[in-house]
């Protein structure tokens, strides 16, 4: 016998499926409901403590490595770093392939940095041989940038083999690790990235309001007086975060703090990165087996993270991809638009408290949503959904 076990409901407590901000535990929620002051010993005690977490979760010496928290969403501190780091006689190397990295060069636009953008399409990794030509054949270049996890597509970088031929070229490297950070384990400091930046909302799991940077320390004081915006002057926050113990250059997301704090204590307590990790990973080969089963493909045949996933509509078929949205949110879960300019995508992501029994549920959804319309034989090629669900379970089983 085959039952559905999501329940059509109305509600307004769905979860998400978006890369952030995204669903937290009513534990980190919690957190906010106390109003703290700044100046305390102990704010700042937690402010500090927060700053050795992470340095610990990039596998960072803090001899040589420092973390900076920035007010603000993650674009803050990417705008942040490549701001504050990059001198007005100096040119970064960014390559992207979606539109986080396309931001970067925005952001230089903006502030008047020198910039060289290398381009590949949204399901093609930047290539470290093609930087290394780049880089030789320029020799002006001196930070090399790019993005770990592009959550435009789900794609993950090879930041690696990049941060190597950035070194051998005595390049600073930049990363925008944002989507990935605490999700996928990065050896920051054993791969020689000298600031990766990420935020509150993502794979840390906890709110939005501000980002945090792990620095290169040497790096770090070497960028000093060439910050072009006040707000986001890198090594001005990080000179008072050391002076003053923790204590944060202006007001500080007092409440979001409290709460990344839990959210950290909950991410241990879960078994760290790895185990996050493979609970991430294995969320999302369940997504995109069962999703299969539905006639929904992946847009990226390599390179797929273990974060978000974009999916292609089943072949012939016209889904209108708000009634869609409307439908699936009615019933718990909030989906996420493609930002794809080729090509008709949606996108799905599965980091935040998302359980293999989330997957299950919206996938459950999808399959009701396709029979509700009369999709479902166009889309399977099954008009039975017993027999849909039933394939789609065995292949979500496997999938584990
Ligand atoms: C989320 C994200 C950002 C930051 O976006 P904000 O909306 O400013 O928080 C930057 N880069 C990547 C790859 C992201 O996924």
């Amino acid at each position: 016998m085959t039952t559905i076990t999501a329940q059509p409901t109305m509600t307004d407590d769905y979860k998400l499926l978006t890369p952030g901000p995204l669903t937290t535990t009513r534990t980190v929620k919690e957190q906010m409901l106390v109003d703290h002051c700044t100046w305390d010993d102990d704010y700042k005690a937690i402010t500090q403590d927060i700053r050795a977490n992470l340095l610990e979760l990039a596998h960072c010496d803090p001899d040589t490595y420092t973390t900076v928290l920035m007010q603000g969403s993650g674009t803050f501190g990417v705008e942040s770093v490549l701001t504050s780091v990059i001198g007005t006689d100096e040119k970064v190397l960014i390559c992207a392939n979606g539109a986080y990295g396309e931001r970067q060069a925005d952001i230089c636009r903006h502030a008047g940095i020198a910039y060289t953008l290398y381009r590949e399409p949204n399901d093609r990794i930047p290539d470290a041989g093609r930087v290394e030509t780049i880089l030789d054949e320029d020799p002006s270049i001196t930070h090399v940038s790019m993005v770990h996890s592009e959550t435009t597509s789900g794609l993950l970088n090879d930041i690696e083999s990049v941060a190597r031929v950035a070194h051998q070229h005595d390049c600073t490297m930049i990363v925008d690790a944002m989507s990935s950070f605490g999700g996928v384990d990065i050896p920051v400091q054993a791969w020689g990235i000298d600031f990766i930046v990420s935020s509150a909302n993502k794979c840390i799991q906890g709110v939005p309001g501000f980002s945090f940077i792990i620095c290169n320390t040497a790096k770090l004081e070497a960028s000093r007086g060439k910050a072009r915006s006040l707000s986001l002057d890198l090594w001005d926050q990080w000179d008072t975060l050391e002076r003053q113990h923790g204590k944060w250059r202006f007001t500080s997301p007092t409440h979001v703090v409290l709460a990344f704090s839990q959210a950290l204590r909950e991410m241990r307590a879960e078994g760290g990165i790895e185990a996050r990790h493979e609970r991430y990973a294995r969320n999302n080969r369940m997504l995109i087996a069962r999703m299969k089963t539905l006639g929904f493909g992946t847009y990226l045949h390599d390179h797929q993270g273990p974060i978000i996933t974009t999916f292609t509509y089943p072949q012939g078929v016209s889904i209108d991809f708000a009634d869609m949205y409307a439908f699936i949110k009615e019933r718990g879960y909030a989906i996420y638009p493609g930002k794809l300019t080729e090509e008709e995508t949606f996108r799905l992501g599965n980091i935040g408290e998302i359980y293999p029994e989330d997957i299950e549920r919206v996938t459950e959804l999808f399959t009701l949503y396709l029979a509700e319309r009369g999709l479902l034989a166009a889309c399977t090629g099954n008009e039975d959904i017993a027999t849909v669900l039933d394939a789609m379970r065995a292949a979500g089983e496997s999938a584990r």
